[in-house]
């Protein structure tokens, strides 16, 4: 069998390019699965590529969360087209002697969500806007993917590469292992 690579999200391995999230409830369980899904990774041997942060490399540290609408502009697409380029000529180059099992994203993310991102009705002045609450309620999950997946997938297609991708959610972990050992089963 052939050696296996992955290609995940940037968090996956380094939290601390999220946004910083008050519920730390929330981001114990995301760091736990997470934590158990890379020692399983690094246990059967397969390299791991880690994918640039969108956000983080344009907006930083202090950046708020967004929704996709917000990062559903050219600016921002080029940035991902952008930072993605030199890891779609490295998956190329690996598909020559590797599996490459895929790509993992974080479903949710505006920006790497997979099967899953947010929407809403975000944007404008935050410190007078006595309407704020319901902007913020605005917020949807949505069955789409990511602004950064939805460009990685084009980039991947001008290229004519073919590799799935998965999305990381804490609670359906056991996604992302059925993901890993299809290519055992493909070969
Ligand atoms: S943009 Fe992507 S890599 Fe960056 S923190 Fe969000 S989900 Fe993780």
């Amino acid at each position: 069998m052939k050696k296996r690579i992955v290609f995940v999200s940037h968090c996956m391995l380094n939290s601390f390019s999220k946004v910083k999230n008050e519920s730390k409830l929330r981001s114990e369980e995301y760091i736990k699965n997470k934590n158990k899904f890379l020692a399983y990774l690094i246990e059967e041997e397969i390299g791991i590529i880690q994918l640039p942060c969108p956000e983080f490399t344009l907006y930083g540290l202090k950046r708020w969360g967004h929704v996709k609408d917000q990062f559903d502009t050219p600016f921002f697409r080029n940035h991902c087209r952008l930072i993605l380029m030199p890891f779609i000529d490295e998956m190329e180059e690996y598909l020559k002697q590797y599996d490459v099992i895929g790509i993992i994203g974080i479903d949710g993310s505006p920006s790497c969500g997979v099967n899953k991102t947010c929407i809403g009705h975000w944007g404008g002045e935050l410190s007078n806007n006595d309407k704020l609450q319901s902007v913020i309620g605005s917020i949807k999950e949505d069955n789409t993917s990511g602004v950064f997946i939805e460009e990685f997938k084009k980039l991947l297609n001008e290229r004519n590469i073919s590799v799935p991708f998965e999305g990381y959610l804490p609670s359906s972990i056991e996604n992302l292992y059925k993901f890993c050992t299809r290519v055992d089963v493909e070969n």
